[in-house]
């Protein structure tokens, strides 16, 4: 089996099958020779330094109903608040003179003219506060192209939209079947945002009830397909208020929805070697070291949150979201000390920008 791994590795491009076959080993030395592999293209590719995305949940006020998110419009247990301008800018404030390269705005989804042009003035206060030093990625869901294209001249130069699946079936096993939840849409936003001149990302959710290892490989073939620049991905984590957390016997095994989910920021390294990677906060909610582990695995993204505390709780996509009591200086003080201790640094004042972007362009 270690031959067979060896020699797929090699290849300039995975089939499908070769997917199949690297997604699926099963002893921990197979998996070591992949993720080694893929530290290996990142120290080459994108070097062996990490990028601070500071969080900010903006608001859990959203208009959709996933069935596997927390902050679901029908989860009428969740106290709703959205962040003020001075708290966002605050918070934006404090990532900058951290040395922060950027930010990520994230949101529940609202498509309301208040809230798209809310967003658009913080976009310009932001910038007119920080010196106009700060890159600014928005993670605020399906929007019209005139709508992003606003956010784009306002001053957001990246984009996180998960495709969360991309199996059809499996999107409708996860998501109400409705206008409001549509994959034809979803796919179409994706493409509005790179016509609308963003560094697009996008991602799944790995151990999703029902998913296979075929459905994430084509996951991966369609990252690529897309000419994607960048990934957010990581395990389905349940939560408790939610309807696709009652299905108990289809659930992955927690401990291989986080061996999955290593693989596959292996795969998106080796497959696309210029591409950013996050090493998400859902998998340090598996395991204390997730975050490292998956920075081992290839990623090259961490997105220390900077939601002040009251908010933070009540911003619960899945259960048991760990940093809940730690202000910002704490969670950037961990994190610098996690990053050092496996060999890493902290790119401070870079934006970071994804490699592919620029190569895109060129
Ligand atoms: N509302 C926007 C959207 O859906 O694109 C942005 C915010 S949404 C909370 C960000 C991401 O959280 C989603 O794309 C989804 O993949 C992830 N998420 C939600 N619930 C989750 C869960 N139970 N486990 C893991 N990830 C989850
Ligand atoms: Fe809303 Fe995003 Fe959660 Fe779906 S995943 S319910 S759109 S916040």
């Amino acid at each position: 089996m270690l031959e067979t791994i060896s020699q797929i590795l090699q290849k300039e491009t995975f089939t499908k099958n070769d997917l199949i076959t690297l997604l699926s080993v099963k002893s921990p030395e197979a998996m070591q020779v992949i993720l080694d592999k893929a530290y290996q293209v990142k120290s080459e590719m994108v070097g062996r330094k990490v990028y601070l995305r500071g969080l900010i949940e903006l608001s859990n006020i959203c208009s959709k109903n996933c069935f596997y998110c927390g902050i679901r419009m029908s989860n009428t247990k969740v106290e709703r608040y959205t962040l003020s301008k001075e708290e966002v800018v605050e918070a934006a404030t404090f990532a900058w003179k951290q040395g922060f390269g950027s930010i990520v705005i994230q949101t529940g989804e609202q498509k309301s003219n208040i809230f798209t042009q809310f967003v658009e003035e913080l976009l310009l206060e932001i910038h007119s506060k920080t010196n106009n030093e700060l890159t600014i990625t928005l993670s605020c869901g399906e929007q019209s192209l005139e709508v992003y294209k606003s956010w784009r001249k306002a001053g957001a130069q990246r984009f996180l939209l998960r495709i969360e699946t991309t199996n059809h079936e499996l999107y409708y096993q996860i998501h109400p079947k409705d206008e409001n939840h549509s994959f034809e849409k979803r796919i179409e936003a994706i493409k509005n945002l790179q016509s609308a001149g963003f560094q697009v990302g996008t991602g799944v959710m790995i151990g999703l009830p029902n998913q296979s290892i075929e459905d994430l490989a084509n996951d991966l073939i369609f990252f690529k397909a897309m000419e994607i620049d960048m990934i957010g991905m990581g395990p389905y984590l349940e939560h408790s208020d939610t309807p696709l957390s009652s299905e108990k016997a289809l659930l992955w095994p927690v401990d291989e929805r986080f061996k999955i989910s290593l693989l596959m920021i292996a795969l998106a390294r080796i497959s696309m070697p210029d591409i950013n990677i996050a090493s998400s906060t859902a998998l340090e909610t598996i395991d204390l070291f997730g975050r490292q582990k998956g920075l081992l695995a290839g990623a090259n993204v961490v997105m220390p949150n900077l939601t002040p505390v009251p908010s933070r709780v009540k911003y619960q996509l899945y259960n048991n979201k760990p940093n809940l009591d730690k202000n910002a200086t704490l969670s950037v003080v961990s994190l610098q000390k996690i990053i050092t201790e496996i060999g890493e640094e902290i790119a401070f004042n870079e934006a970071g920008n994804s490699l592919h972007f620029s190569n895109r362009q060129a």
